[in-house]
């Protein structure tokens, strides 16, 4: 990776635009504080408006400069009334994940301070866990986009569950590398594996080999839940975890189900992350009701822009990028701490703009 770190943004559709703005008037700010990042932005137009109107969901030559890019950086794509004509909505960042082979999908959920939570327990002011979701295969290996499922006709339908060792191995190394950085910065430094080993032989084989993958990091405590008995926990006591790794349908429904509990969508940041690619947006979709009305919160975008500035200082060595990051996730957290940010969508006074300003506030002051 040279100096000059390609950063491909899609701001997509509805909120995307309002979202994306936010974030990267954030990233200068921190910029301001830390000294130039490198960032060379290259805007590609995508999504479901731009297919309404160009009959294509990229512009010529889109899929070609995010795939040389260090990192593409999206905020949302889809609208519910533009769909391909068998019904399927617009969604050109599904098939990038696809062609880049984005396996870890990671999905961070946090306590902030002064946010609604939906559990009493005073622990949960700690809660504070990443979930890797397998990405490229597992049950979603035959969702309806690929077009691979072995029998569909009307009297029935197969679904492949596929656990891969090349891919498997490198997800768990991912979760253990991930743990292993969080606990440098206070984590707890725990792996749990999460999976249906006593029943499939899929999850038997995810499971043996995160067996394997743990030798290699004997600082990291590794731990097993059966997915039913993970749901329940996640429930009663969701502060005892710190990186959770699972089969793709498990993450989609667990990280959901985190979501909930630290507050909603404008929260829910997602890192996807290949060998060679990795795209960064909010987990919400595009929310066209509100779109262009200053009204969406742009937090899981700011913090999903966080998350790739920590990973271009992976890949490129370069610390500001982490300093960056760290400044930035840490006046968000004063920021709720001291009740100077508010966002609408959790009922309060501030719009999109006023919430990016008061952080870049937050950014410039230190305080
Ligand atoms: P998709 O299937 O594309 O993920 P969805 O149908 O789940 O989309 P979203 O677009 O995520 O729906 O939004 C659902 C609703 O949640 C929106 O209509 C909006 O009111 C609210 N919402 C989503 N994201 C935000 C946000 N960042 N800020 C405020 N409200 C939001």
């Amino acid at each position: 990776m040279s100096q000059q770190l390609d950063i491909a943004v899609i701001r997509g559709d509805g909120i995307g635009d309002d979202v994306i703005a936010s974030a990267l008037a954030i990233v200068e700010a921190a910029e301001k504080r830390v000294g130039s990042l490198g960032l060379h932005l290259t805007e590609l137009d995508a999504g479901a408006a731009y297919y309404r109107e160009n009959g294509v969901d990229m512009a010529p030559g889109a899929e070609d400069a995010a795939a040389k890019s260090d990192a593409i950086f999206l905020g949302a794509i889809g609208l519910p009334d533009i769909r391909h004509e068998d019904g399927t909505e617009i969604s050109p960042h599904l098939r990038l994940r696809e062609i880049f082979q984005l396996y870890a999908g990671v999905r961070p959920a946090r306590a902030y301070p002064n946010l609604p939570r939906q559990l009493q327990h005073p622990d949960a002011d700690n809660i504070d866990l990443v979930i890797i979701r397998e990405s490229t295969e597992g049950l979603f290996y035959t969702a309806a986009v690929h077009n691979r499922n072995p029998v569909a006709n009307d009297d029935e339908v197969q679904e492949i569950l596929r656990i891969t060792r090349p891919t498997t191995e490198k997800l768990h190394n991912f979760a253990f590398k991930l743990a292993e950085k969080r606990k440098q910065r206070g984590g707890q430094g725990l792996v749990t594996c999460v999976d249906k080993a006593n029943v499939f032989r899929s999850m038997a084989l995810f499971r043996k080999i995160f067996d394997e993958c743990r030798a290699g990091f004997p600082e990291i405590e590794a731990s097993y839940n059966y997915v039913d008995a993970m749901a329940l926990n996640l429930i009663k006591k969701p502060w005892e975890y710190d990186v959770l790794v699972m089969e793709n349908i498990f993450g989609d429904i667990l990280s959901d189900l985190v979501g909930g509990l630290v507050g909603g969508m404008g929260m829910a940041a997602c890192g996807e992350i290949g060998d060679s690619h990795a795209l960064f947006q909010p987990a919400h979709g595009s929310a066209p009701d509100i779109a262009g009305q200053d009204k969406a919160n742009p937090l899981a975008t700011i913090l999903s822009a966080a998350m790739m500035l920590d990973y271009l200082s992976d890949r490129s060595g370069i610390s500001k990028l982490a300093d960056a990051a760290l400044l930035i996730e840490e006046s968000i957290y004063k920021g709720f701490e001291k009740n100077r940010i508010r966002p609408m969508e959790f009922g309060g006074d501030m719009g999109t703009r006023e919430v990016t300003r008061e952080i870049i506030t937050l950014i410039a002051d230190g305080k």
